[in-house]
Parts: C-alpha cells; structure tokens; sequence
C-alpha cells in the first residue's frame, strides 16, 4: 500500500503540531501521571467522569512525537464516551500495541474502530517505541480505575 506509511506519518505529526484537548481541569477531576524512563516522556492525564461517562478530558506533559501524538489521539478517541466503551477502545489499543501472541486475543472480536489511532500501528516494528505509544494510556487506565473505585 503506497502512500500509508505518509498518510500515518503525517497523522502523528498533525497530533505532535496541533495537540487536541490540551491543558488541566479542576478537581474532583482525577489526575493520573505516568512516566517512560527510557525515552523522557511524561504525561499528565485530567480525567472528569459524570453519569458513567469521560465527560472531558485534558492532556498536558511532554516527550517524544509518538508519546505526545498518541496522548492527543487518546483525548479524542474517548472523549465523550461511555466508560465501558472507554475501556474496549484501551483494550483494543493495547492489544494493537502488543507484540505477545497470546495476550488479551478476545479483544480482536470487539467491533472498535480506531480510525487515526491506526496510524500508531507501525510502532510495533520499533519495540523501544511501544512504551512512548502507550503511556497515555496507560496513564488514562490509572485514571479510569480512580474516577470509578
Ligand atoms: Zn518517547
């Protein structure tokens, strides 16, 4: 497919340039960080949840394209959703971002689609890269666990 790796690239680079949902909110929202030691990337998660939904949600920190990229992508794909929903797109993400065969494989049945965030599939070549991809995430399960505990 001629042209995809360009499309991707300039998906990632468009989230780096142009971050969505970018800033901090007020408690009671709940603030989770996560970091990746091997690259320099940090990430601060602002998550408001109401009525069993990410009613907003905000972004700040900094790091690599893809660390950022993927945290921008993150706001916008669960901004808005209901929680479970919320957690079948992580599960799904995450399950793109694996490389172990047998992980989590039921995830490959639910009906998520990622759209941009399938840009972030060809870090899977570049291993070291995996943990920049997935920090967001990882930040945001944090974050989902205490909005909801
Ligand atoms: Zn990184």
């Amino acid at each position: 497919m001629p042209g995809l790796e360009d499309l991707y690239r300039e998906i990632i680079l468009d989230h780096y340039r142009s971050p969505r949902n970018r800033g901090e909110l007020p408690p009671p929202a709940v603030r989770t960080e996560g970091h990746n030691p091997l690259c320099g990337d940090e990430i601060q998660v602002y998550l408001a949840v109401q009525n069993g939904f990410v009613s907003d949600v905000k972004i700040s920190g900094q790091g690599c394209s893809i660390s950022q990229s993927s945290a921008s992508m993150m706001s916008a794909a669960v901004k808005g959703k209901p929680i479970a929903e919320v957690r079948s797109i992580v599960r799904c993400f995450k399950s793109m971002m694996t490389i172990e065969e047998d992980s989590e494989t039921e995830a490959q049945d639910e009906k998520v689609k990622l759209g941009d965030l399938e840009a972030l599939q060809g870090v899977v070549k570049f291993p070291v890269r995996i943990k920049c991809a997935t920090l967001a995430w990882n930040t945001l399960l944090q974050g989902l666990d205490e909005a909801t505990a």
